[in-house]
């Protein structure tokens, strides 16, 4: 590792507290906490400010604002829930199937050379969300150069990022 290299791998422990391309704050169906809640707000969003990628029954897959590398994913259950193991069976393998196709859809379009995939629970454990449970699909690159070098070198602009989703909203299996 030389001076100045971002390492991705160690970020991912470290997380920037996430956030989302603004919105109204809409009026809480189901309490304040999920009022205030990225994860809440991000499937109801306009569709020209949602980063969200695809669509499932229980989950759903957007991008992060704060991406720790370009394309970096995550899976989402539709419910405020913080934990693993809060997950029913139905969105437990919504969540698995969601990871697998979103890798294959990150290889397909950007020619990612691996992965990193995992949660962070809790807050102590690096959660920036401790409160909504999201999987973190990062894609690698040896040496992680990749297809948007003007991403990974500048700072993240929402526009960039709704061009990444274009990307990976077409690629994504019906
Ligand atoms: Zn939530």
């Amino acid at each position: 590792m030389r001076p100045g290299e971002p390492d991705g791998l160690e970020r991912l422990w470290t997380p920037h507290r996430m956030a989302y391309v603004k919105g109204d704050v809409r009026p809480a169906d189901g309490g304040a906490e999920r009022a205030g809640c990225p994860f809440c707000q991000a499937p109801d969003g306009p569709r020209e400010e949602s980063l969200i990628v695809a669509r499932g029954t229980h989950a759903f897959v957007v991008l992060n604002l704060y991406p720790y590398n370009p394309g970096h994913l995550l899976v989402c259950p539709y419910r405020h829930v913080p934990d693993y193991t809060d997950l029913t069976v139905p969105e437990t393998a919504e969540v698995a199937h969601l990871t697998q196709t979103a890798m294959r859809v990150v290889r397909q379009v950007s020619g990612a050379h691996g992965f990193n995939l995992g949660m962070n629970q809790g807050g102590v454990a690096g959660a920036g969300i401790a409160a909504h449970l999201h999987q973190h699909v990062v894609p690698r690159w040896g040496g992680d150069a990749n297809f948007m070098p003007v991403v990974a070198r500048t700072k993240v602009l929402p526009q960039l990022l709704t061009d990444t989703r274009d990307l990976f909203a077409a690629a994504w299996p019906a």
